[in-house]
């Protein structure tokens, strides 16, 4: 889209169900022109009027979840009890309505100039899932990447067999953790190890010359970036994004 430096509509095209609170959004230029493409890790700034007469209007932003493109947009939302902008999202924006939206931006992207032999970690807790899956999408063919996912359990596991499919496809290294599996969940089959990403685990499993991203809640978060650092992982091999 040219002359896209402030806040422009971007049309609905198609709304799908992920998982539990999970919907994909998918959104096209409202002239059809064609978009600028994201770089693997970038978001979108969108802006809603609100009801509230104090706030006016409010800005949320929401990470490009599939391959870069110049025709869709996806983003991945889950819905927050009582969050304005993701229950819009889910309950009012109907396809063929109208959002404005800012162009891709953000700097949590993969490092353009880091060795093509170096392995590349990319760890998601929760919806924190969605800059690494387009990170994954764009580089499974040409990097050693290794994929972990830490959800709660079957109910709110985003995005099963686009991983697994991707992985396998390309002799990638996938592990999924449960927090708290349901009765039916079987380990071995819906999820590799039961609890959190543990220091040890994180010795035992991942090559520690490798580039970290990550992203998820605080905690996941927190614990990561404290226990690379304790195993000797250099800080400018560690990046995050903050969802907040
Ligand atoms: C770089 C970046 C990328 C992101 N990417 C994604 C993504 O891909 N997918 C995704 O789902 N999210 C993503 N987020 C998070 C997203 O931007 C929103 O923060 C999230 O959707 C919640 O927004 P909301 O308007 O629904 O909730 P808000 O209205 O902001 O509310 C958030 C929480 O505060 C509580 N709250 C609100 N008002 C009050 C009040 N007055 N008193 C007490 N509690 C209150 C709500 O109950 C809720 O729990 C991203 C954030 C960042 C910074």
């Amino acid at each position: 889209m040219s002359n896209w430096d402030n806040f422009k509509e971007l049309v609905l095209v198609d709304k799908k169900d992920v998982c539990d609170t999970i919907k994909s959004f998918y959104f096209k230029a409202k002239n059809g022109e064609k978009l600028p493409k994201h770089i693997p890790g970038q978001f979108l700034p969108f802006k809603i009027k609100t009801d509230d007469a104090k706030m006016k209007e409010i800005i949320r932003t929401y990470s490009l979840s599939d391959l870069p493109n110049e025709d869709t947009y996806r983003i991945s939302v889950k819905k927050i009890e009582g969050g304005i902008m993701s229950s819009y999202l889910h309950n009012n924006l109907e396809i063929g309505d109208s959002i404005e939206a800012m162009p891709p931006c953000g700097i949590f992207v993969l490092d353009e100039n880091l060795p093509k032999d170096m392995p590349i970690v990319l760890l998601s807790g929760g919806i924190g899932i969605t800059p690494l899956l387009s990170m994954l999408l764009a580089n499974a063919k040409d990097r050693n990447i290794i994929f972990v996912q830490a959800v709660q359990n079957s109910n709110i596991h985003p995005f099963v067999s686009d991983i697994d499919n991707i992985c396998k496809e390309n002799n990638l290294k996938n592990f999924v953790f449960y927090s708290n599996p349901l009765d039916n969940d079987k380990l071995g089959k819906d999820y590799d190890v039961k609890g959190f990403v543990t220091k040890e685990w994180i010795k035992e499993n991942l090559p520690l010359n490798a580039a970290f991203y990550f992203c998820g809640p605080p905690m996941f978060m927190e614990s990561l970036e404290k226990n690379l650092i304790e195993l000797g992982v250099s800080q400018d091999k560690i990046n995050y994004e903050k969802f907040s």
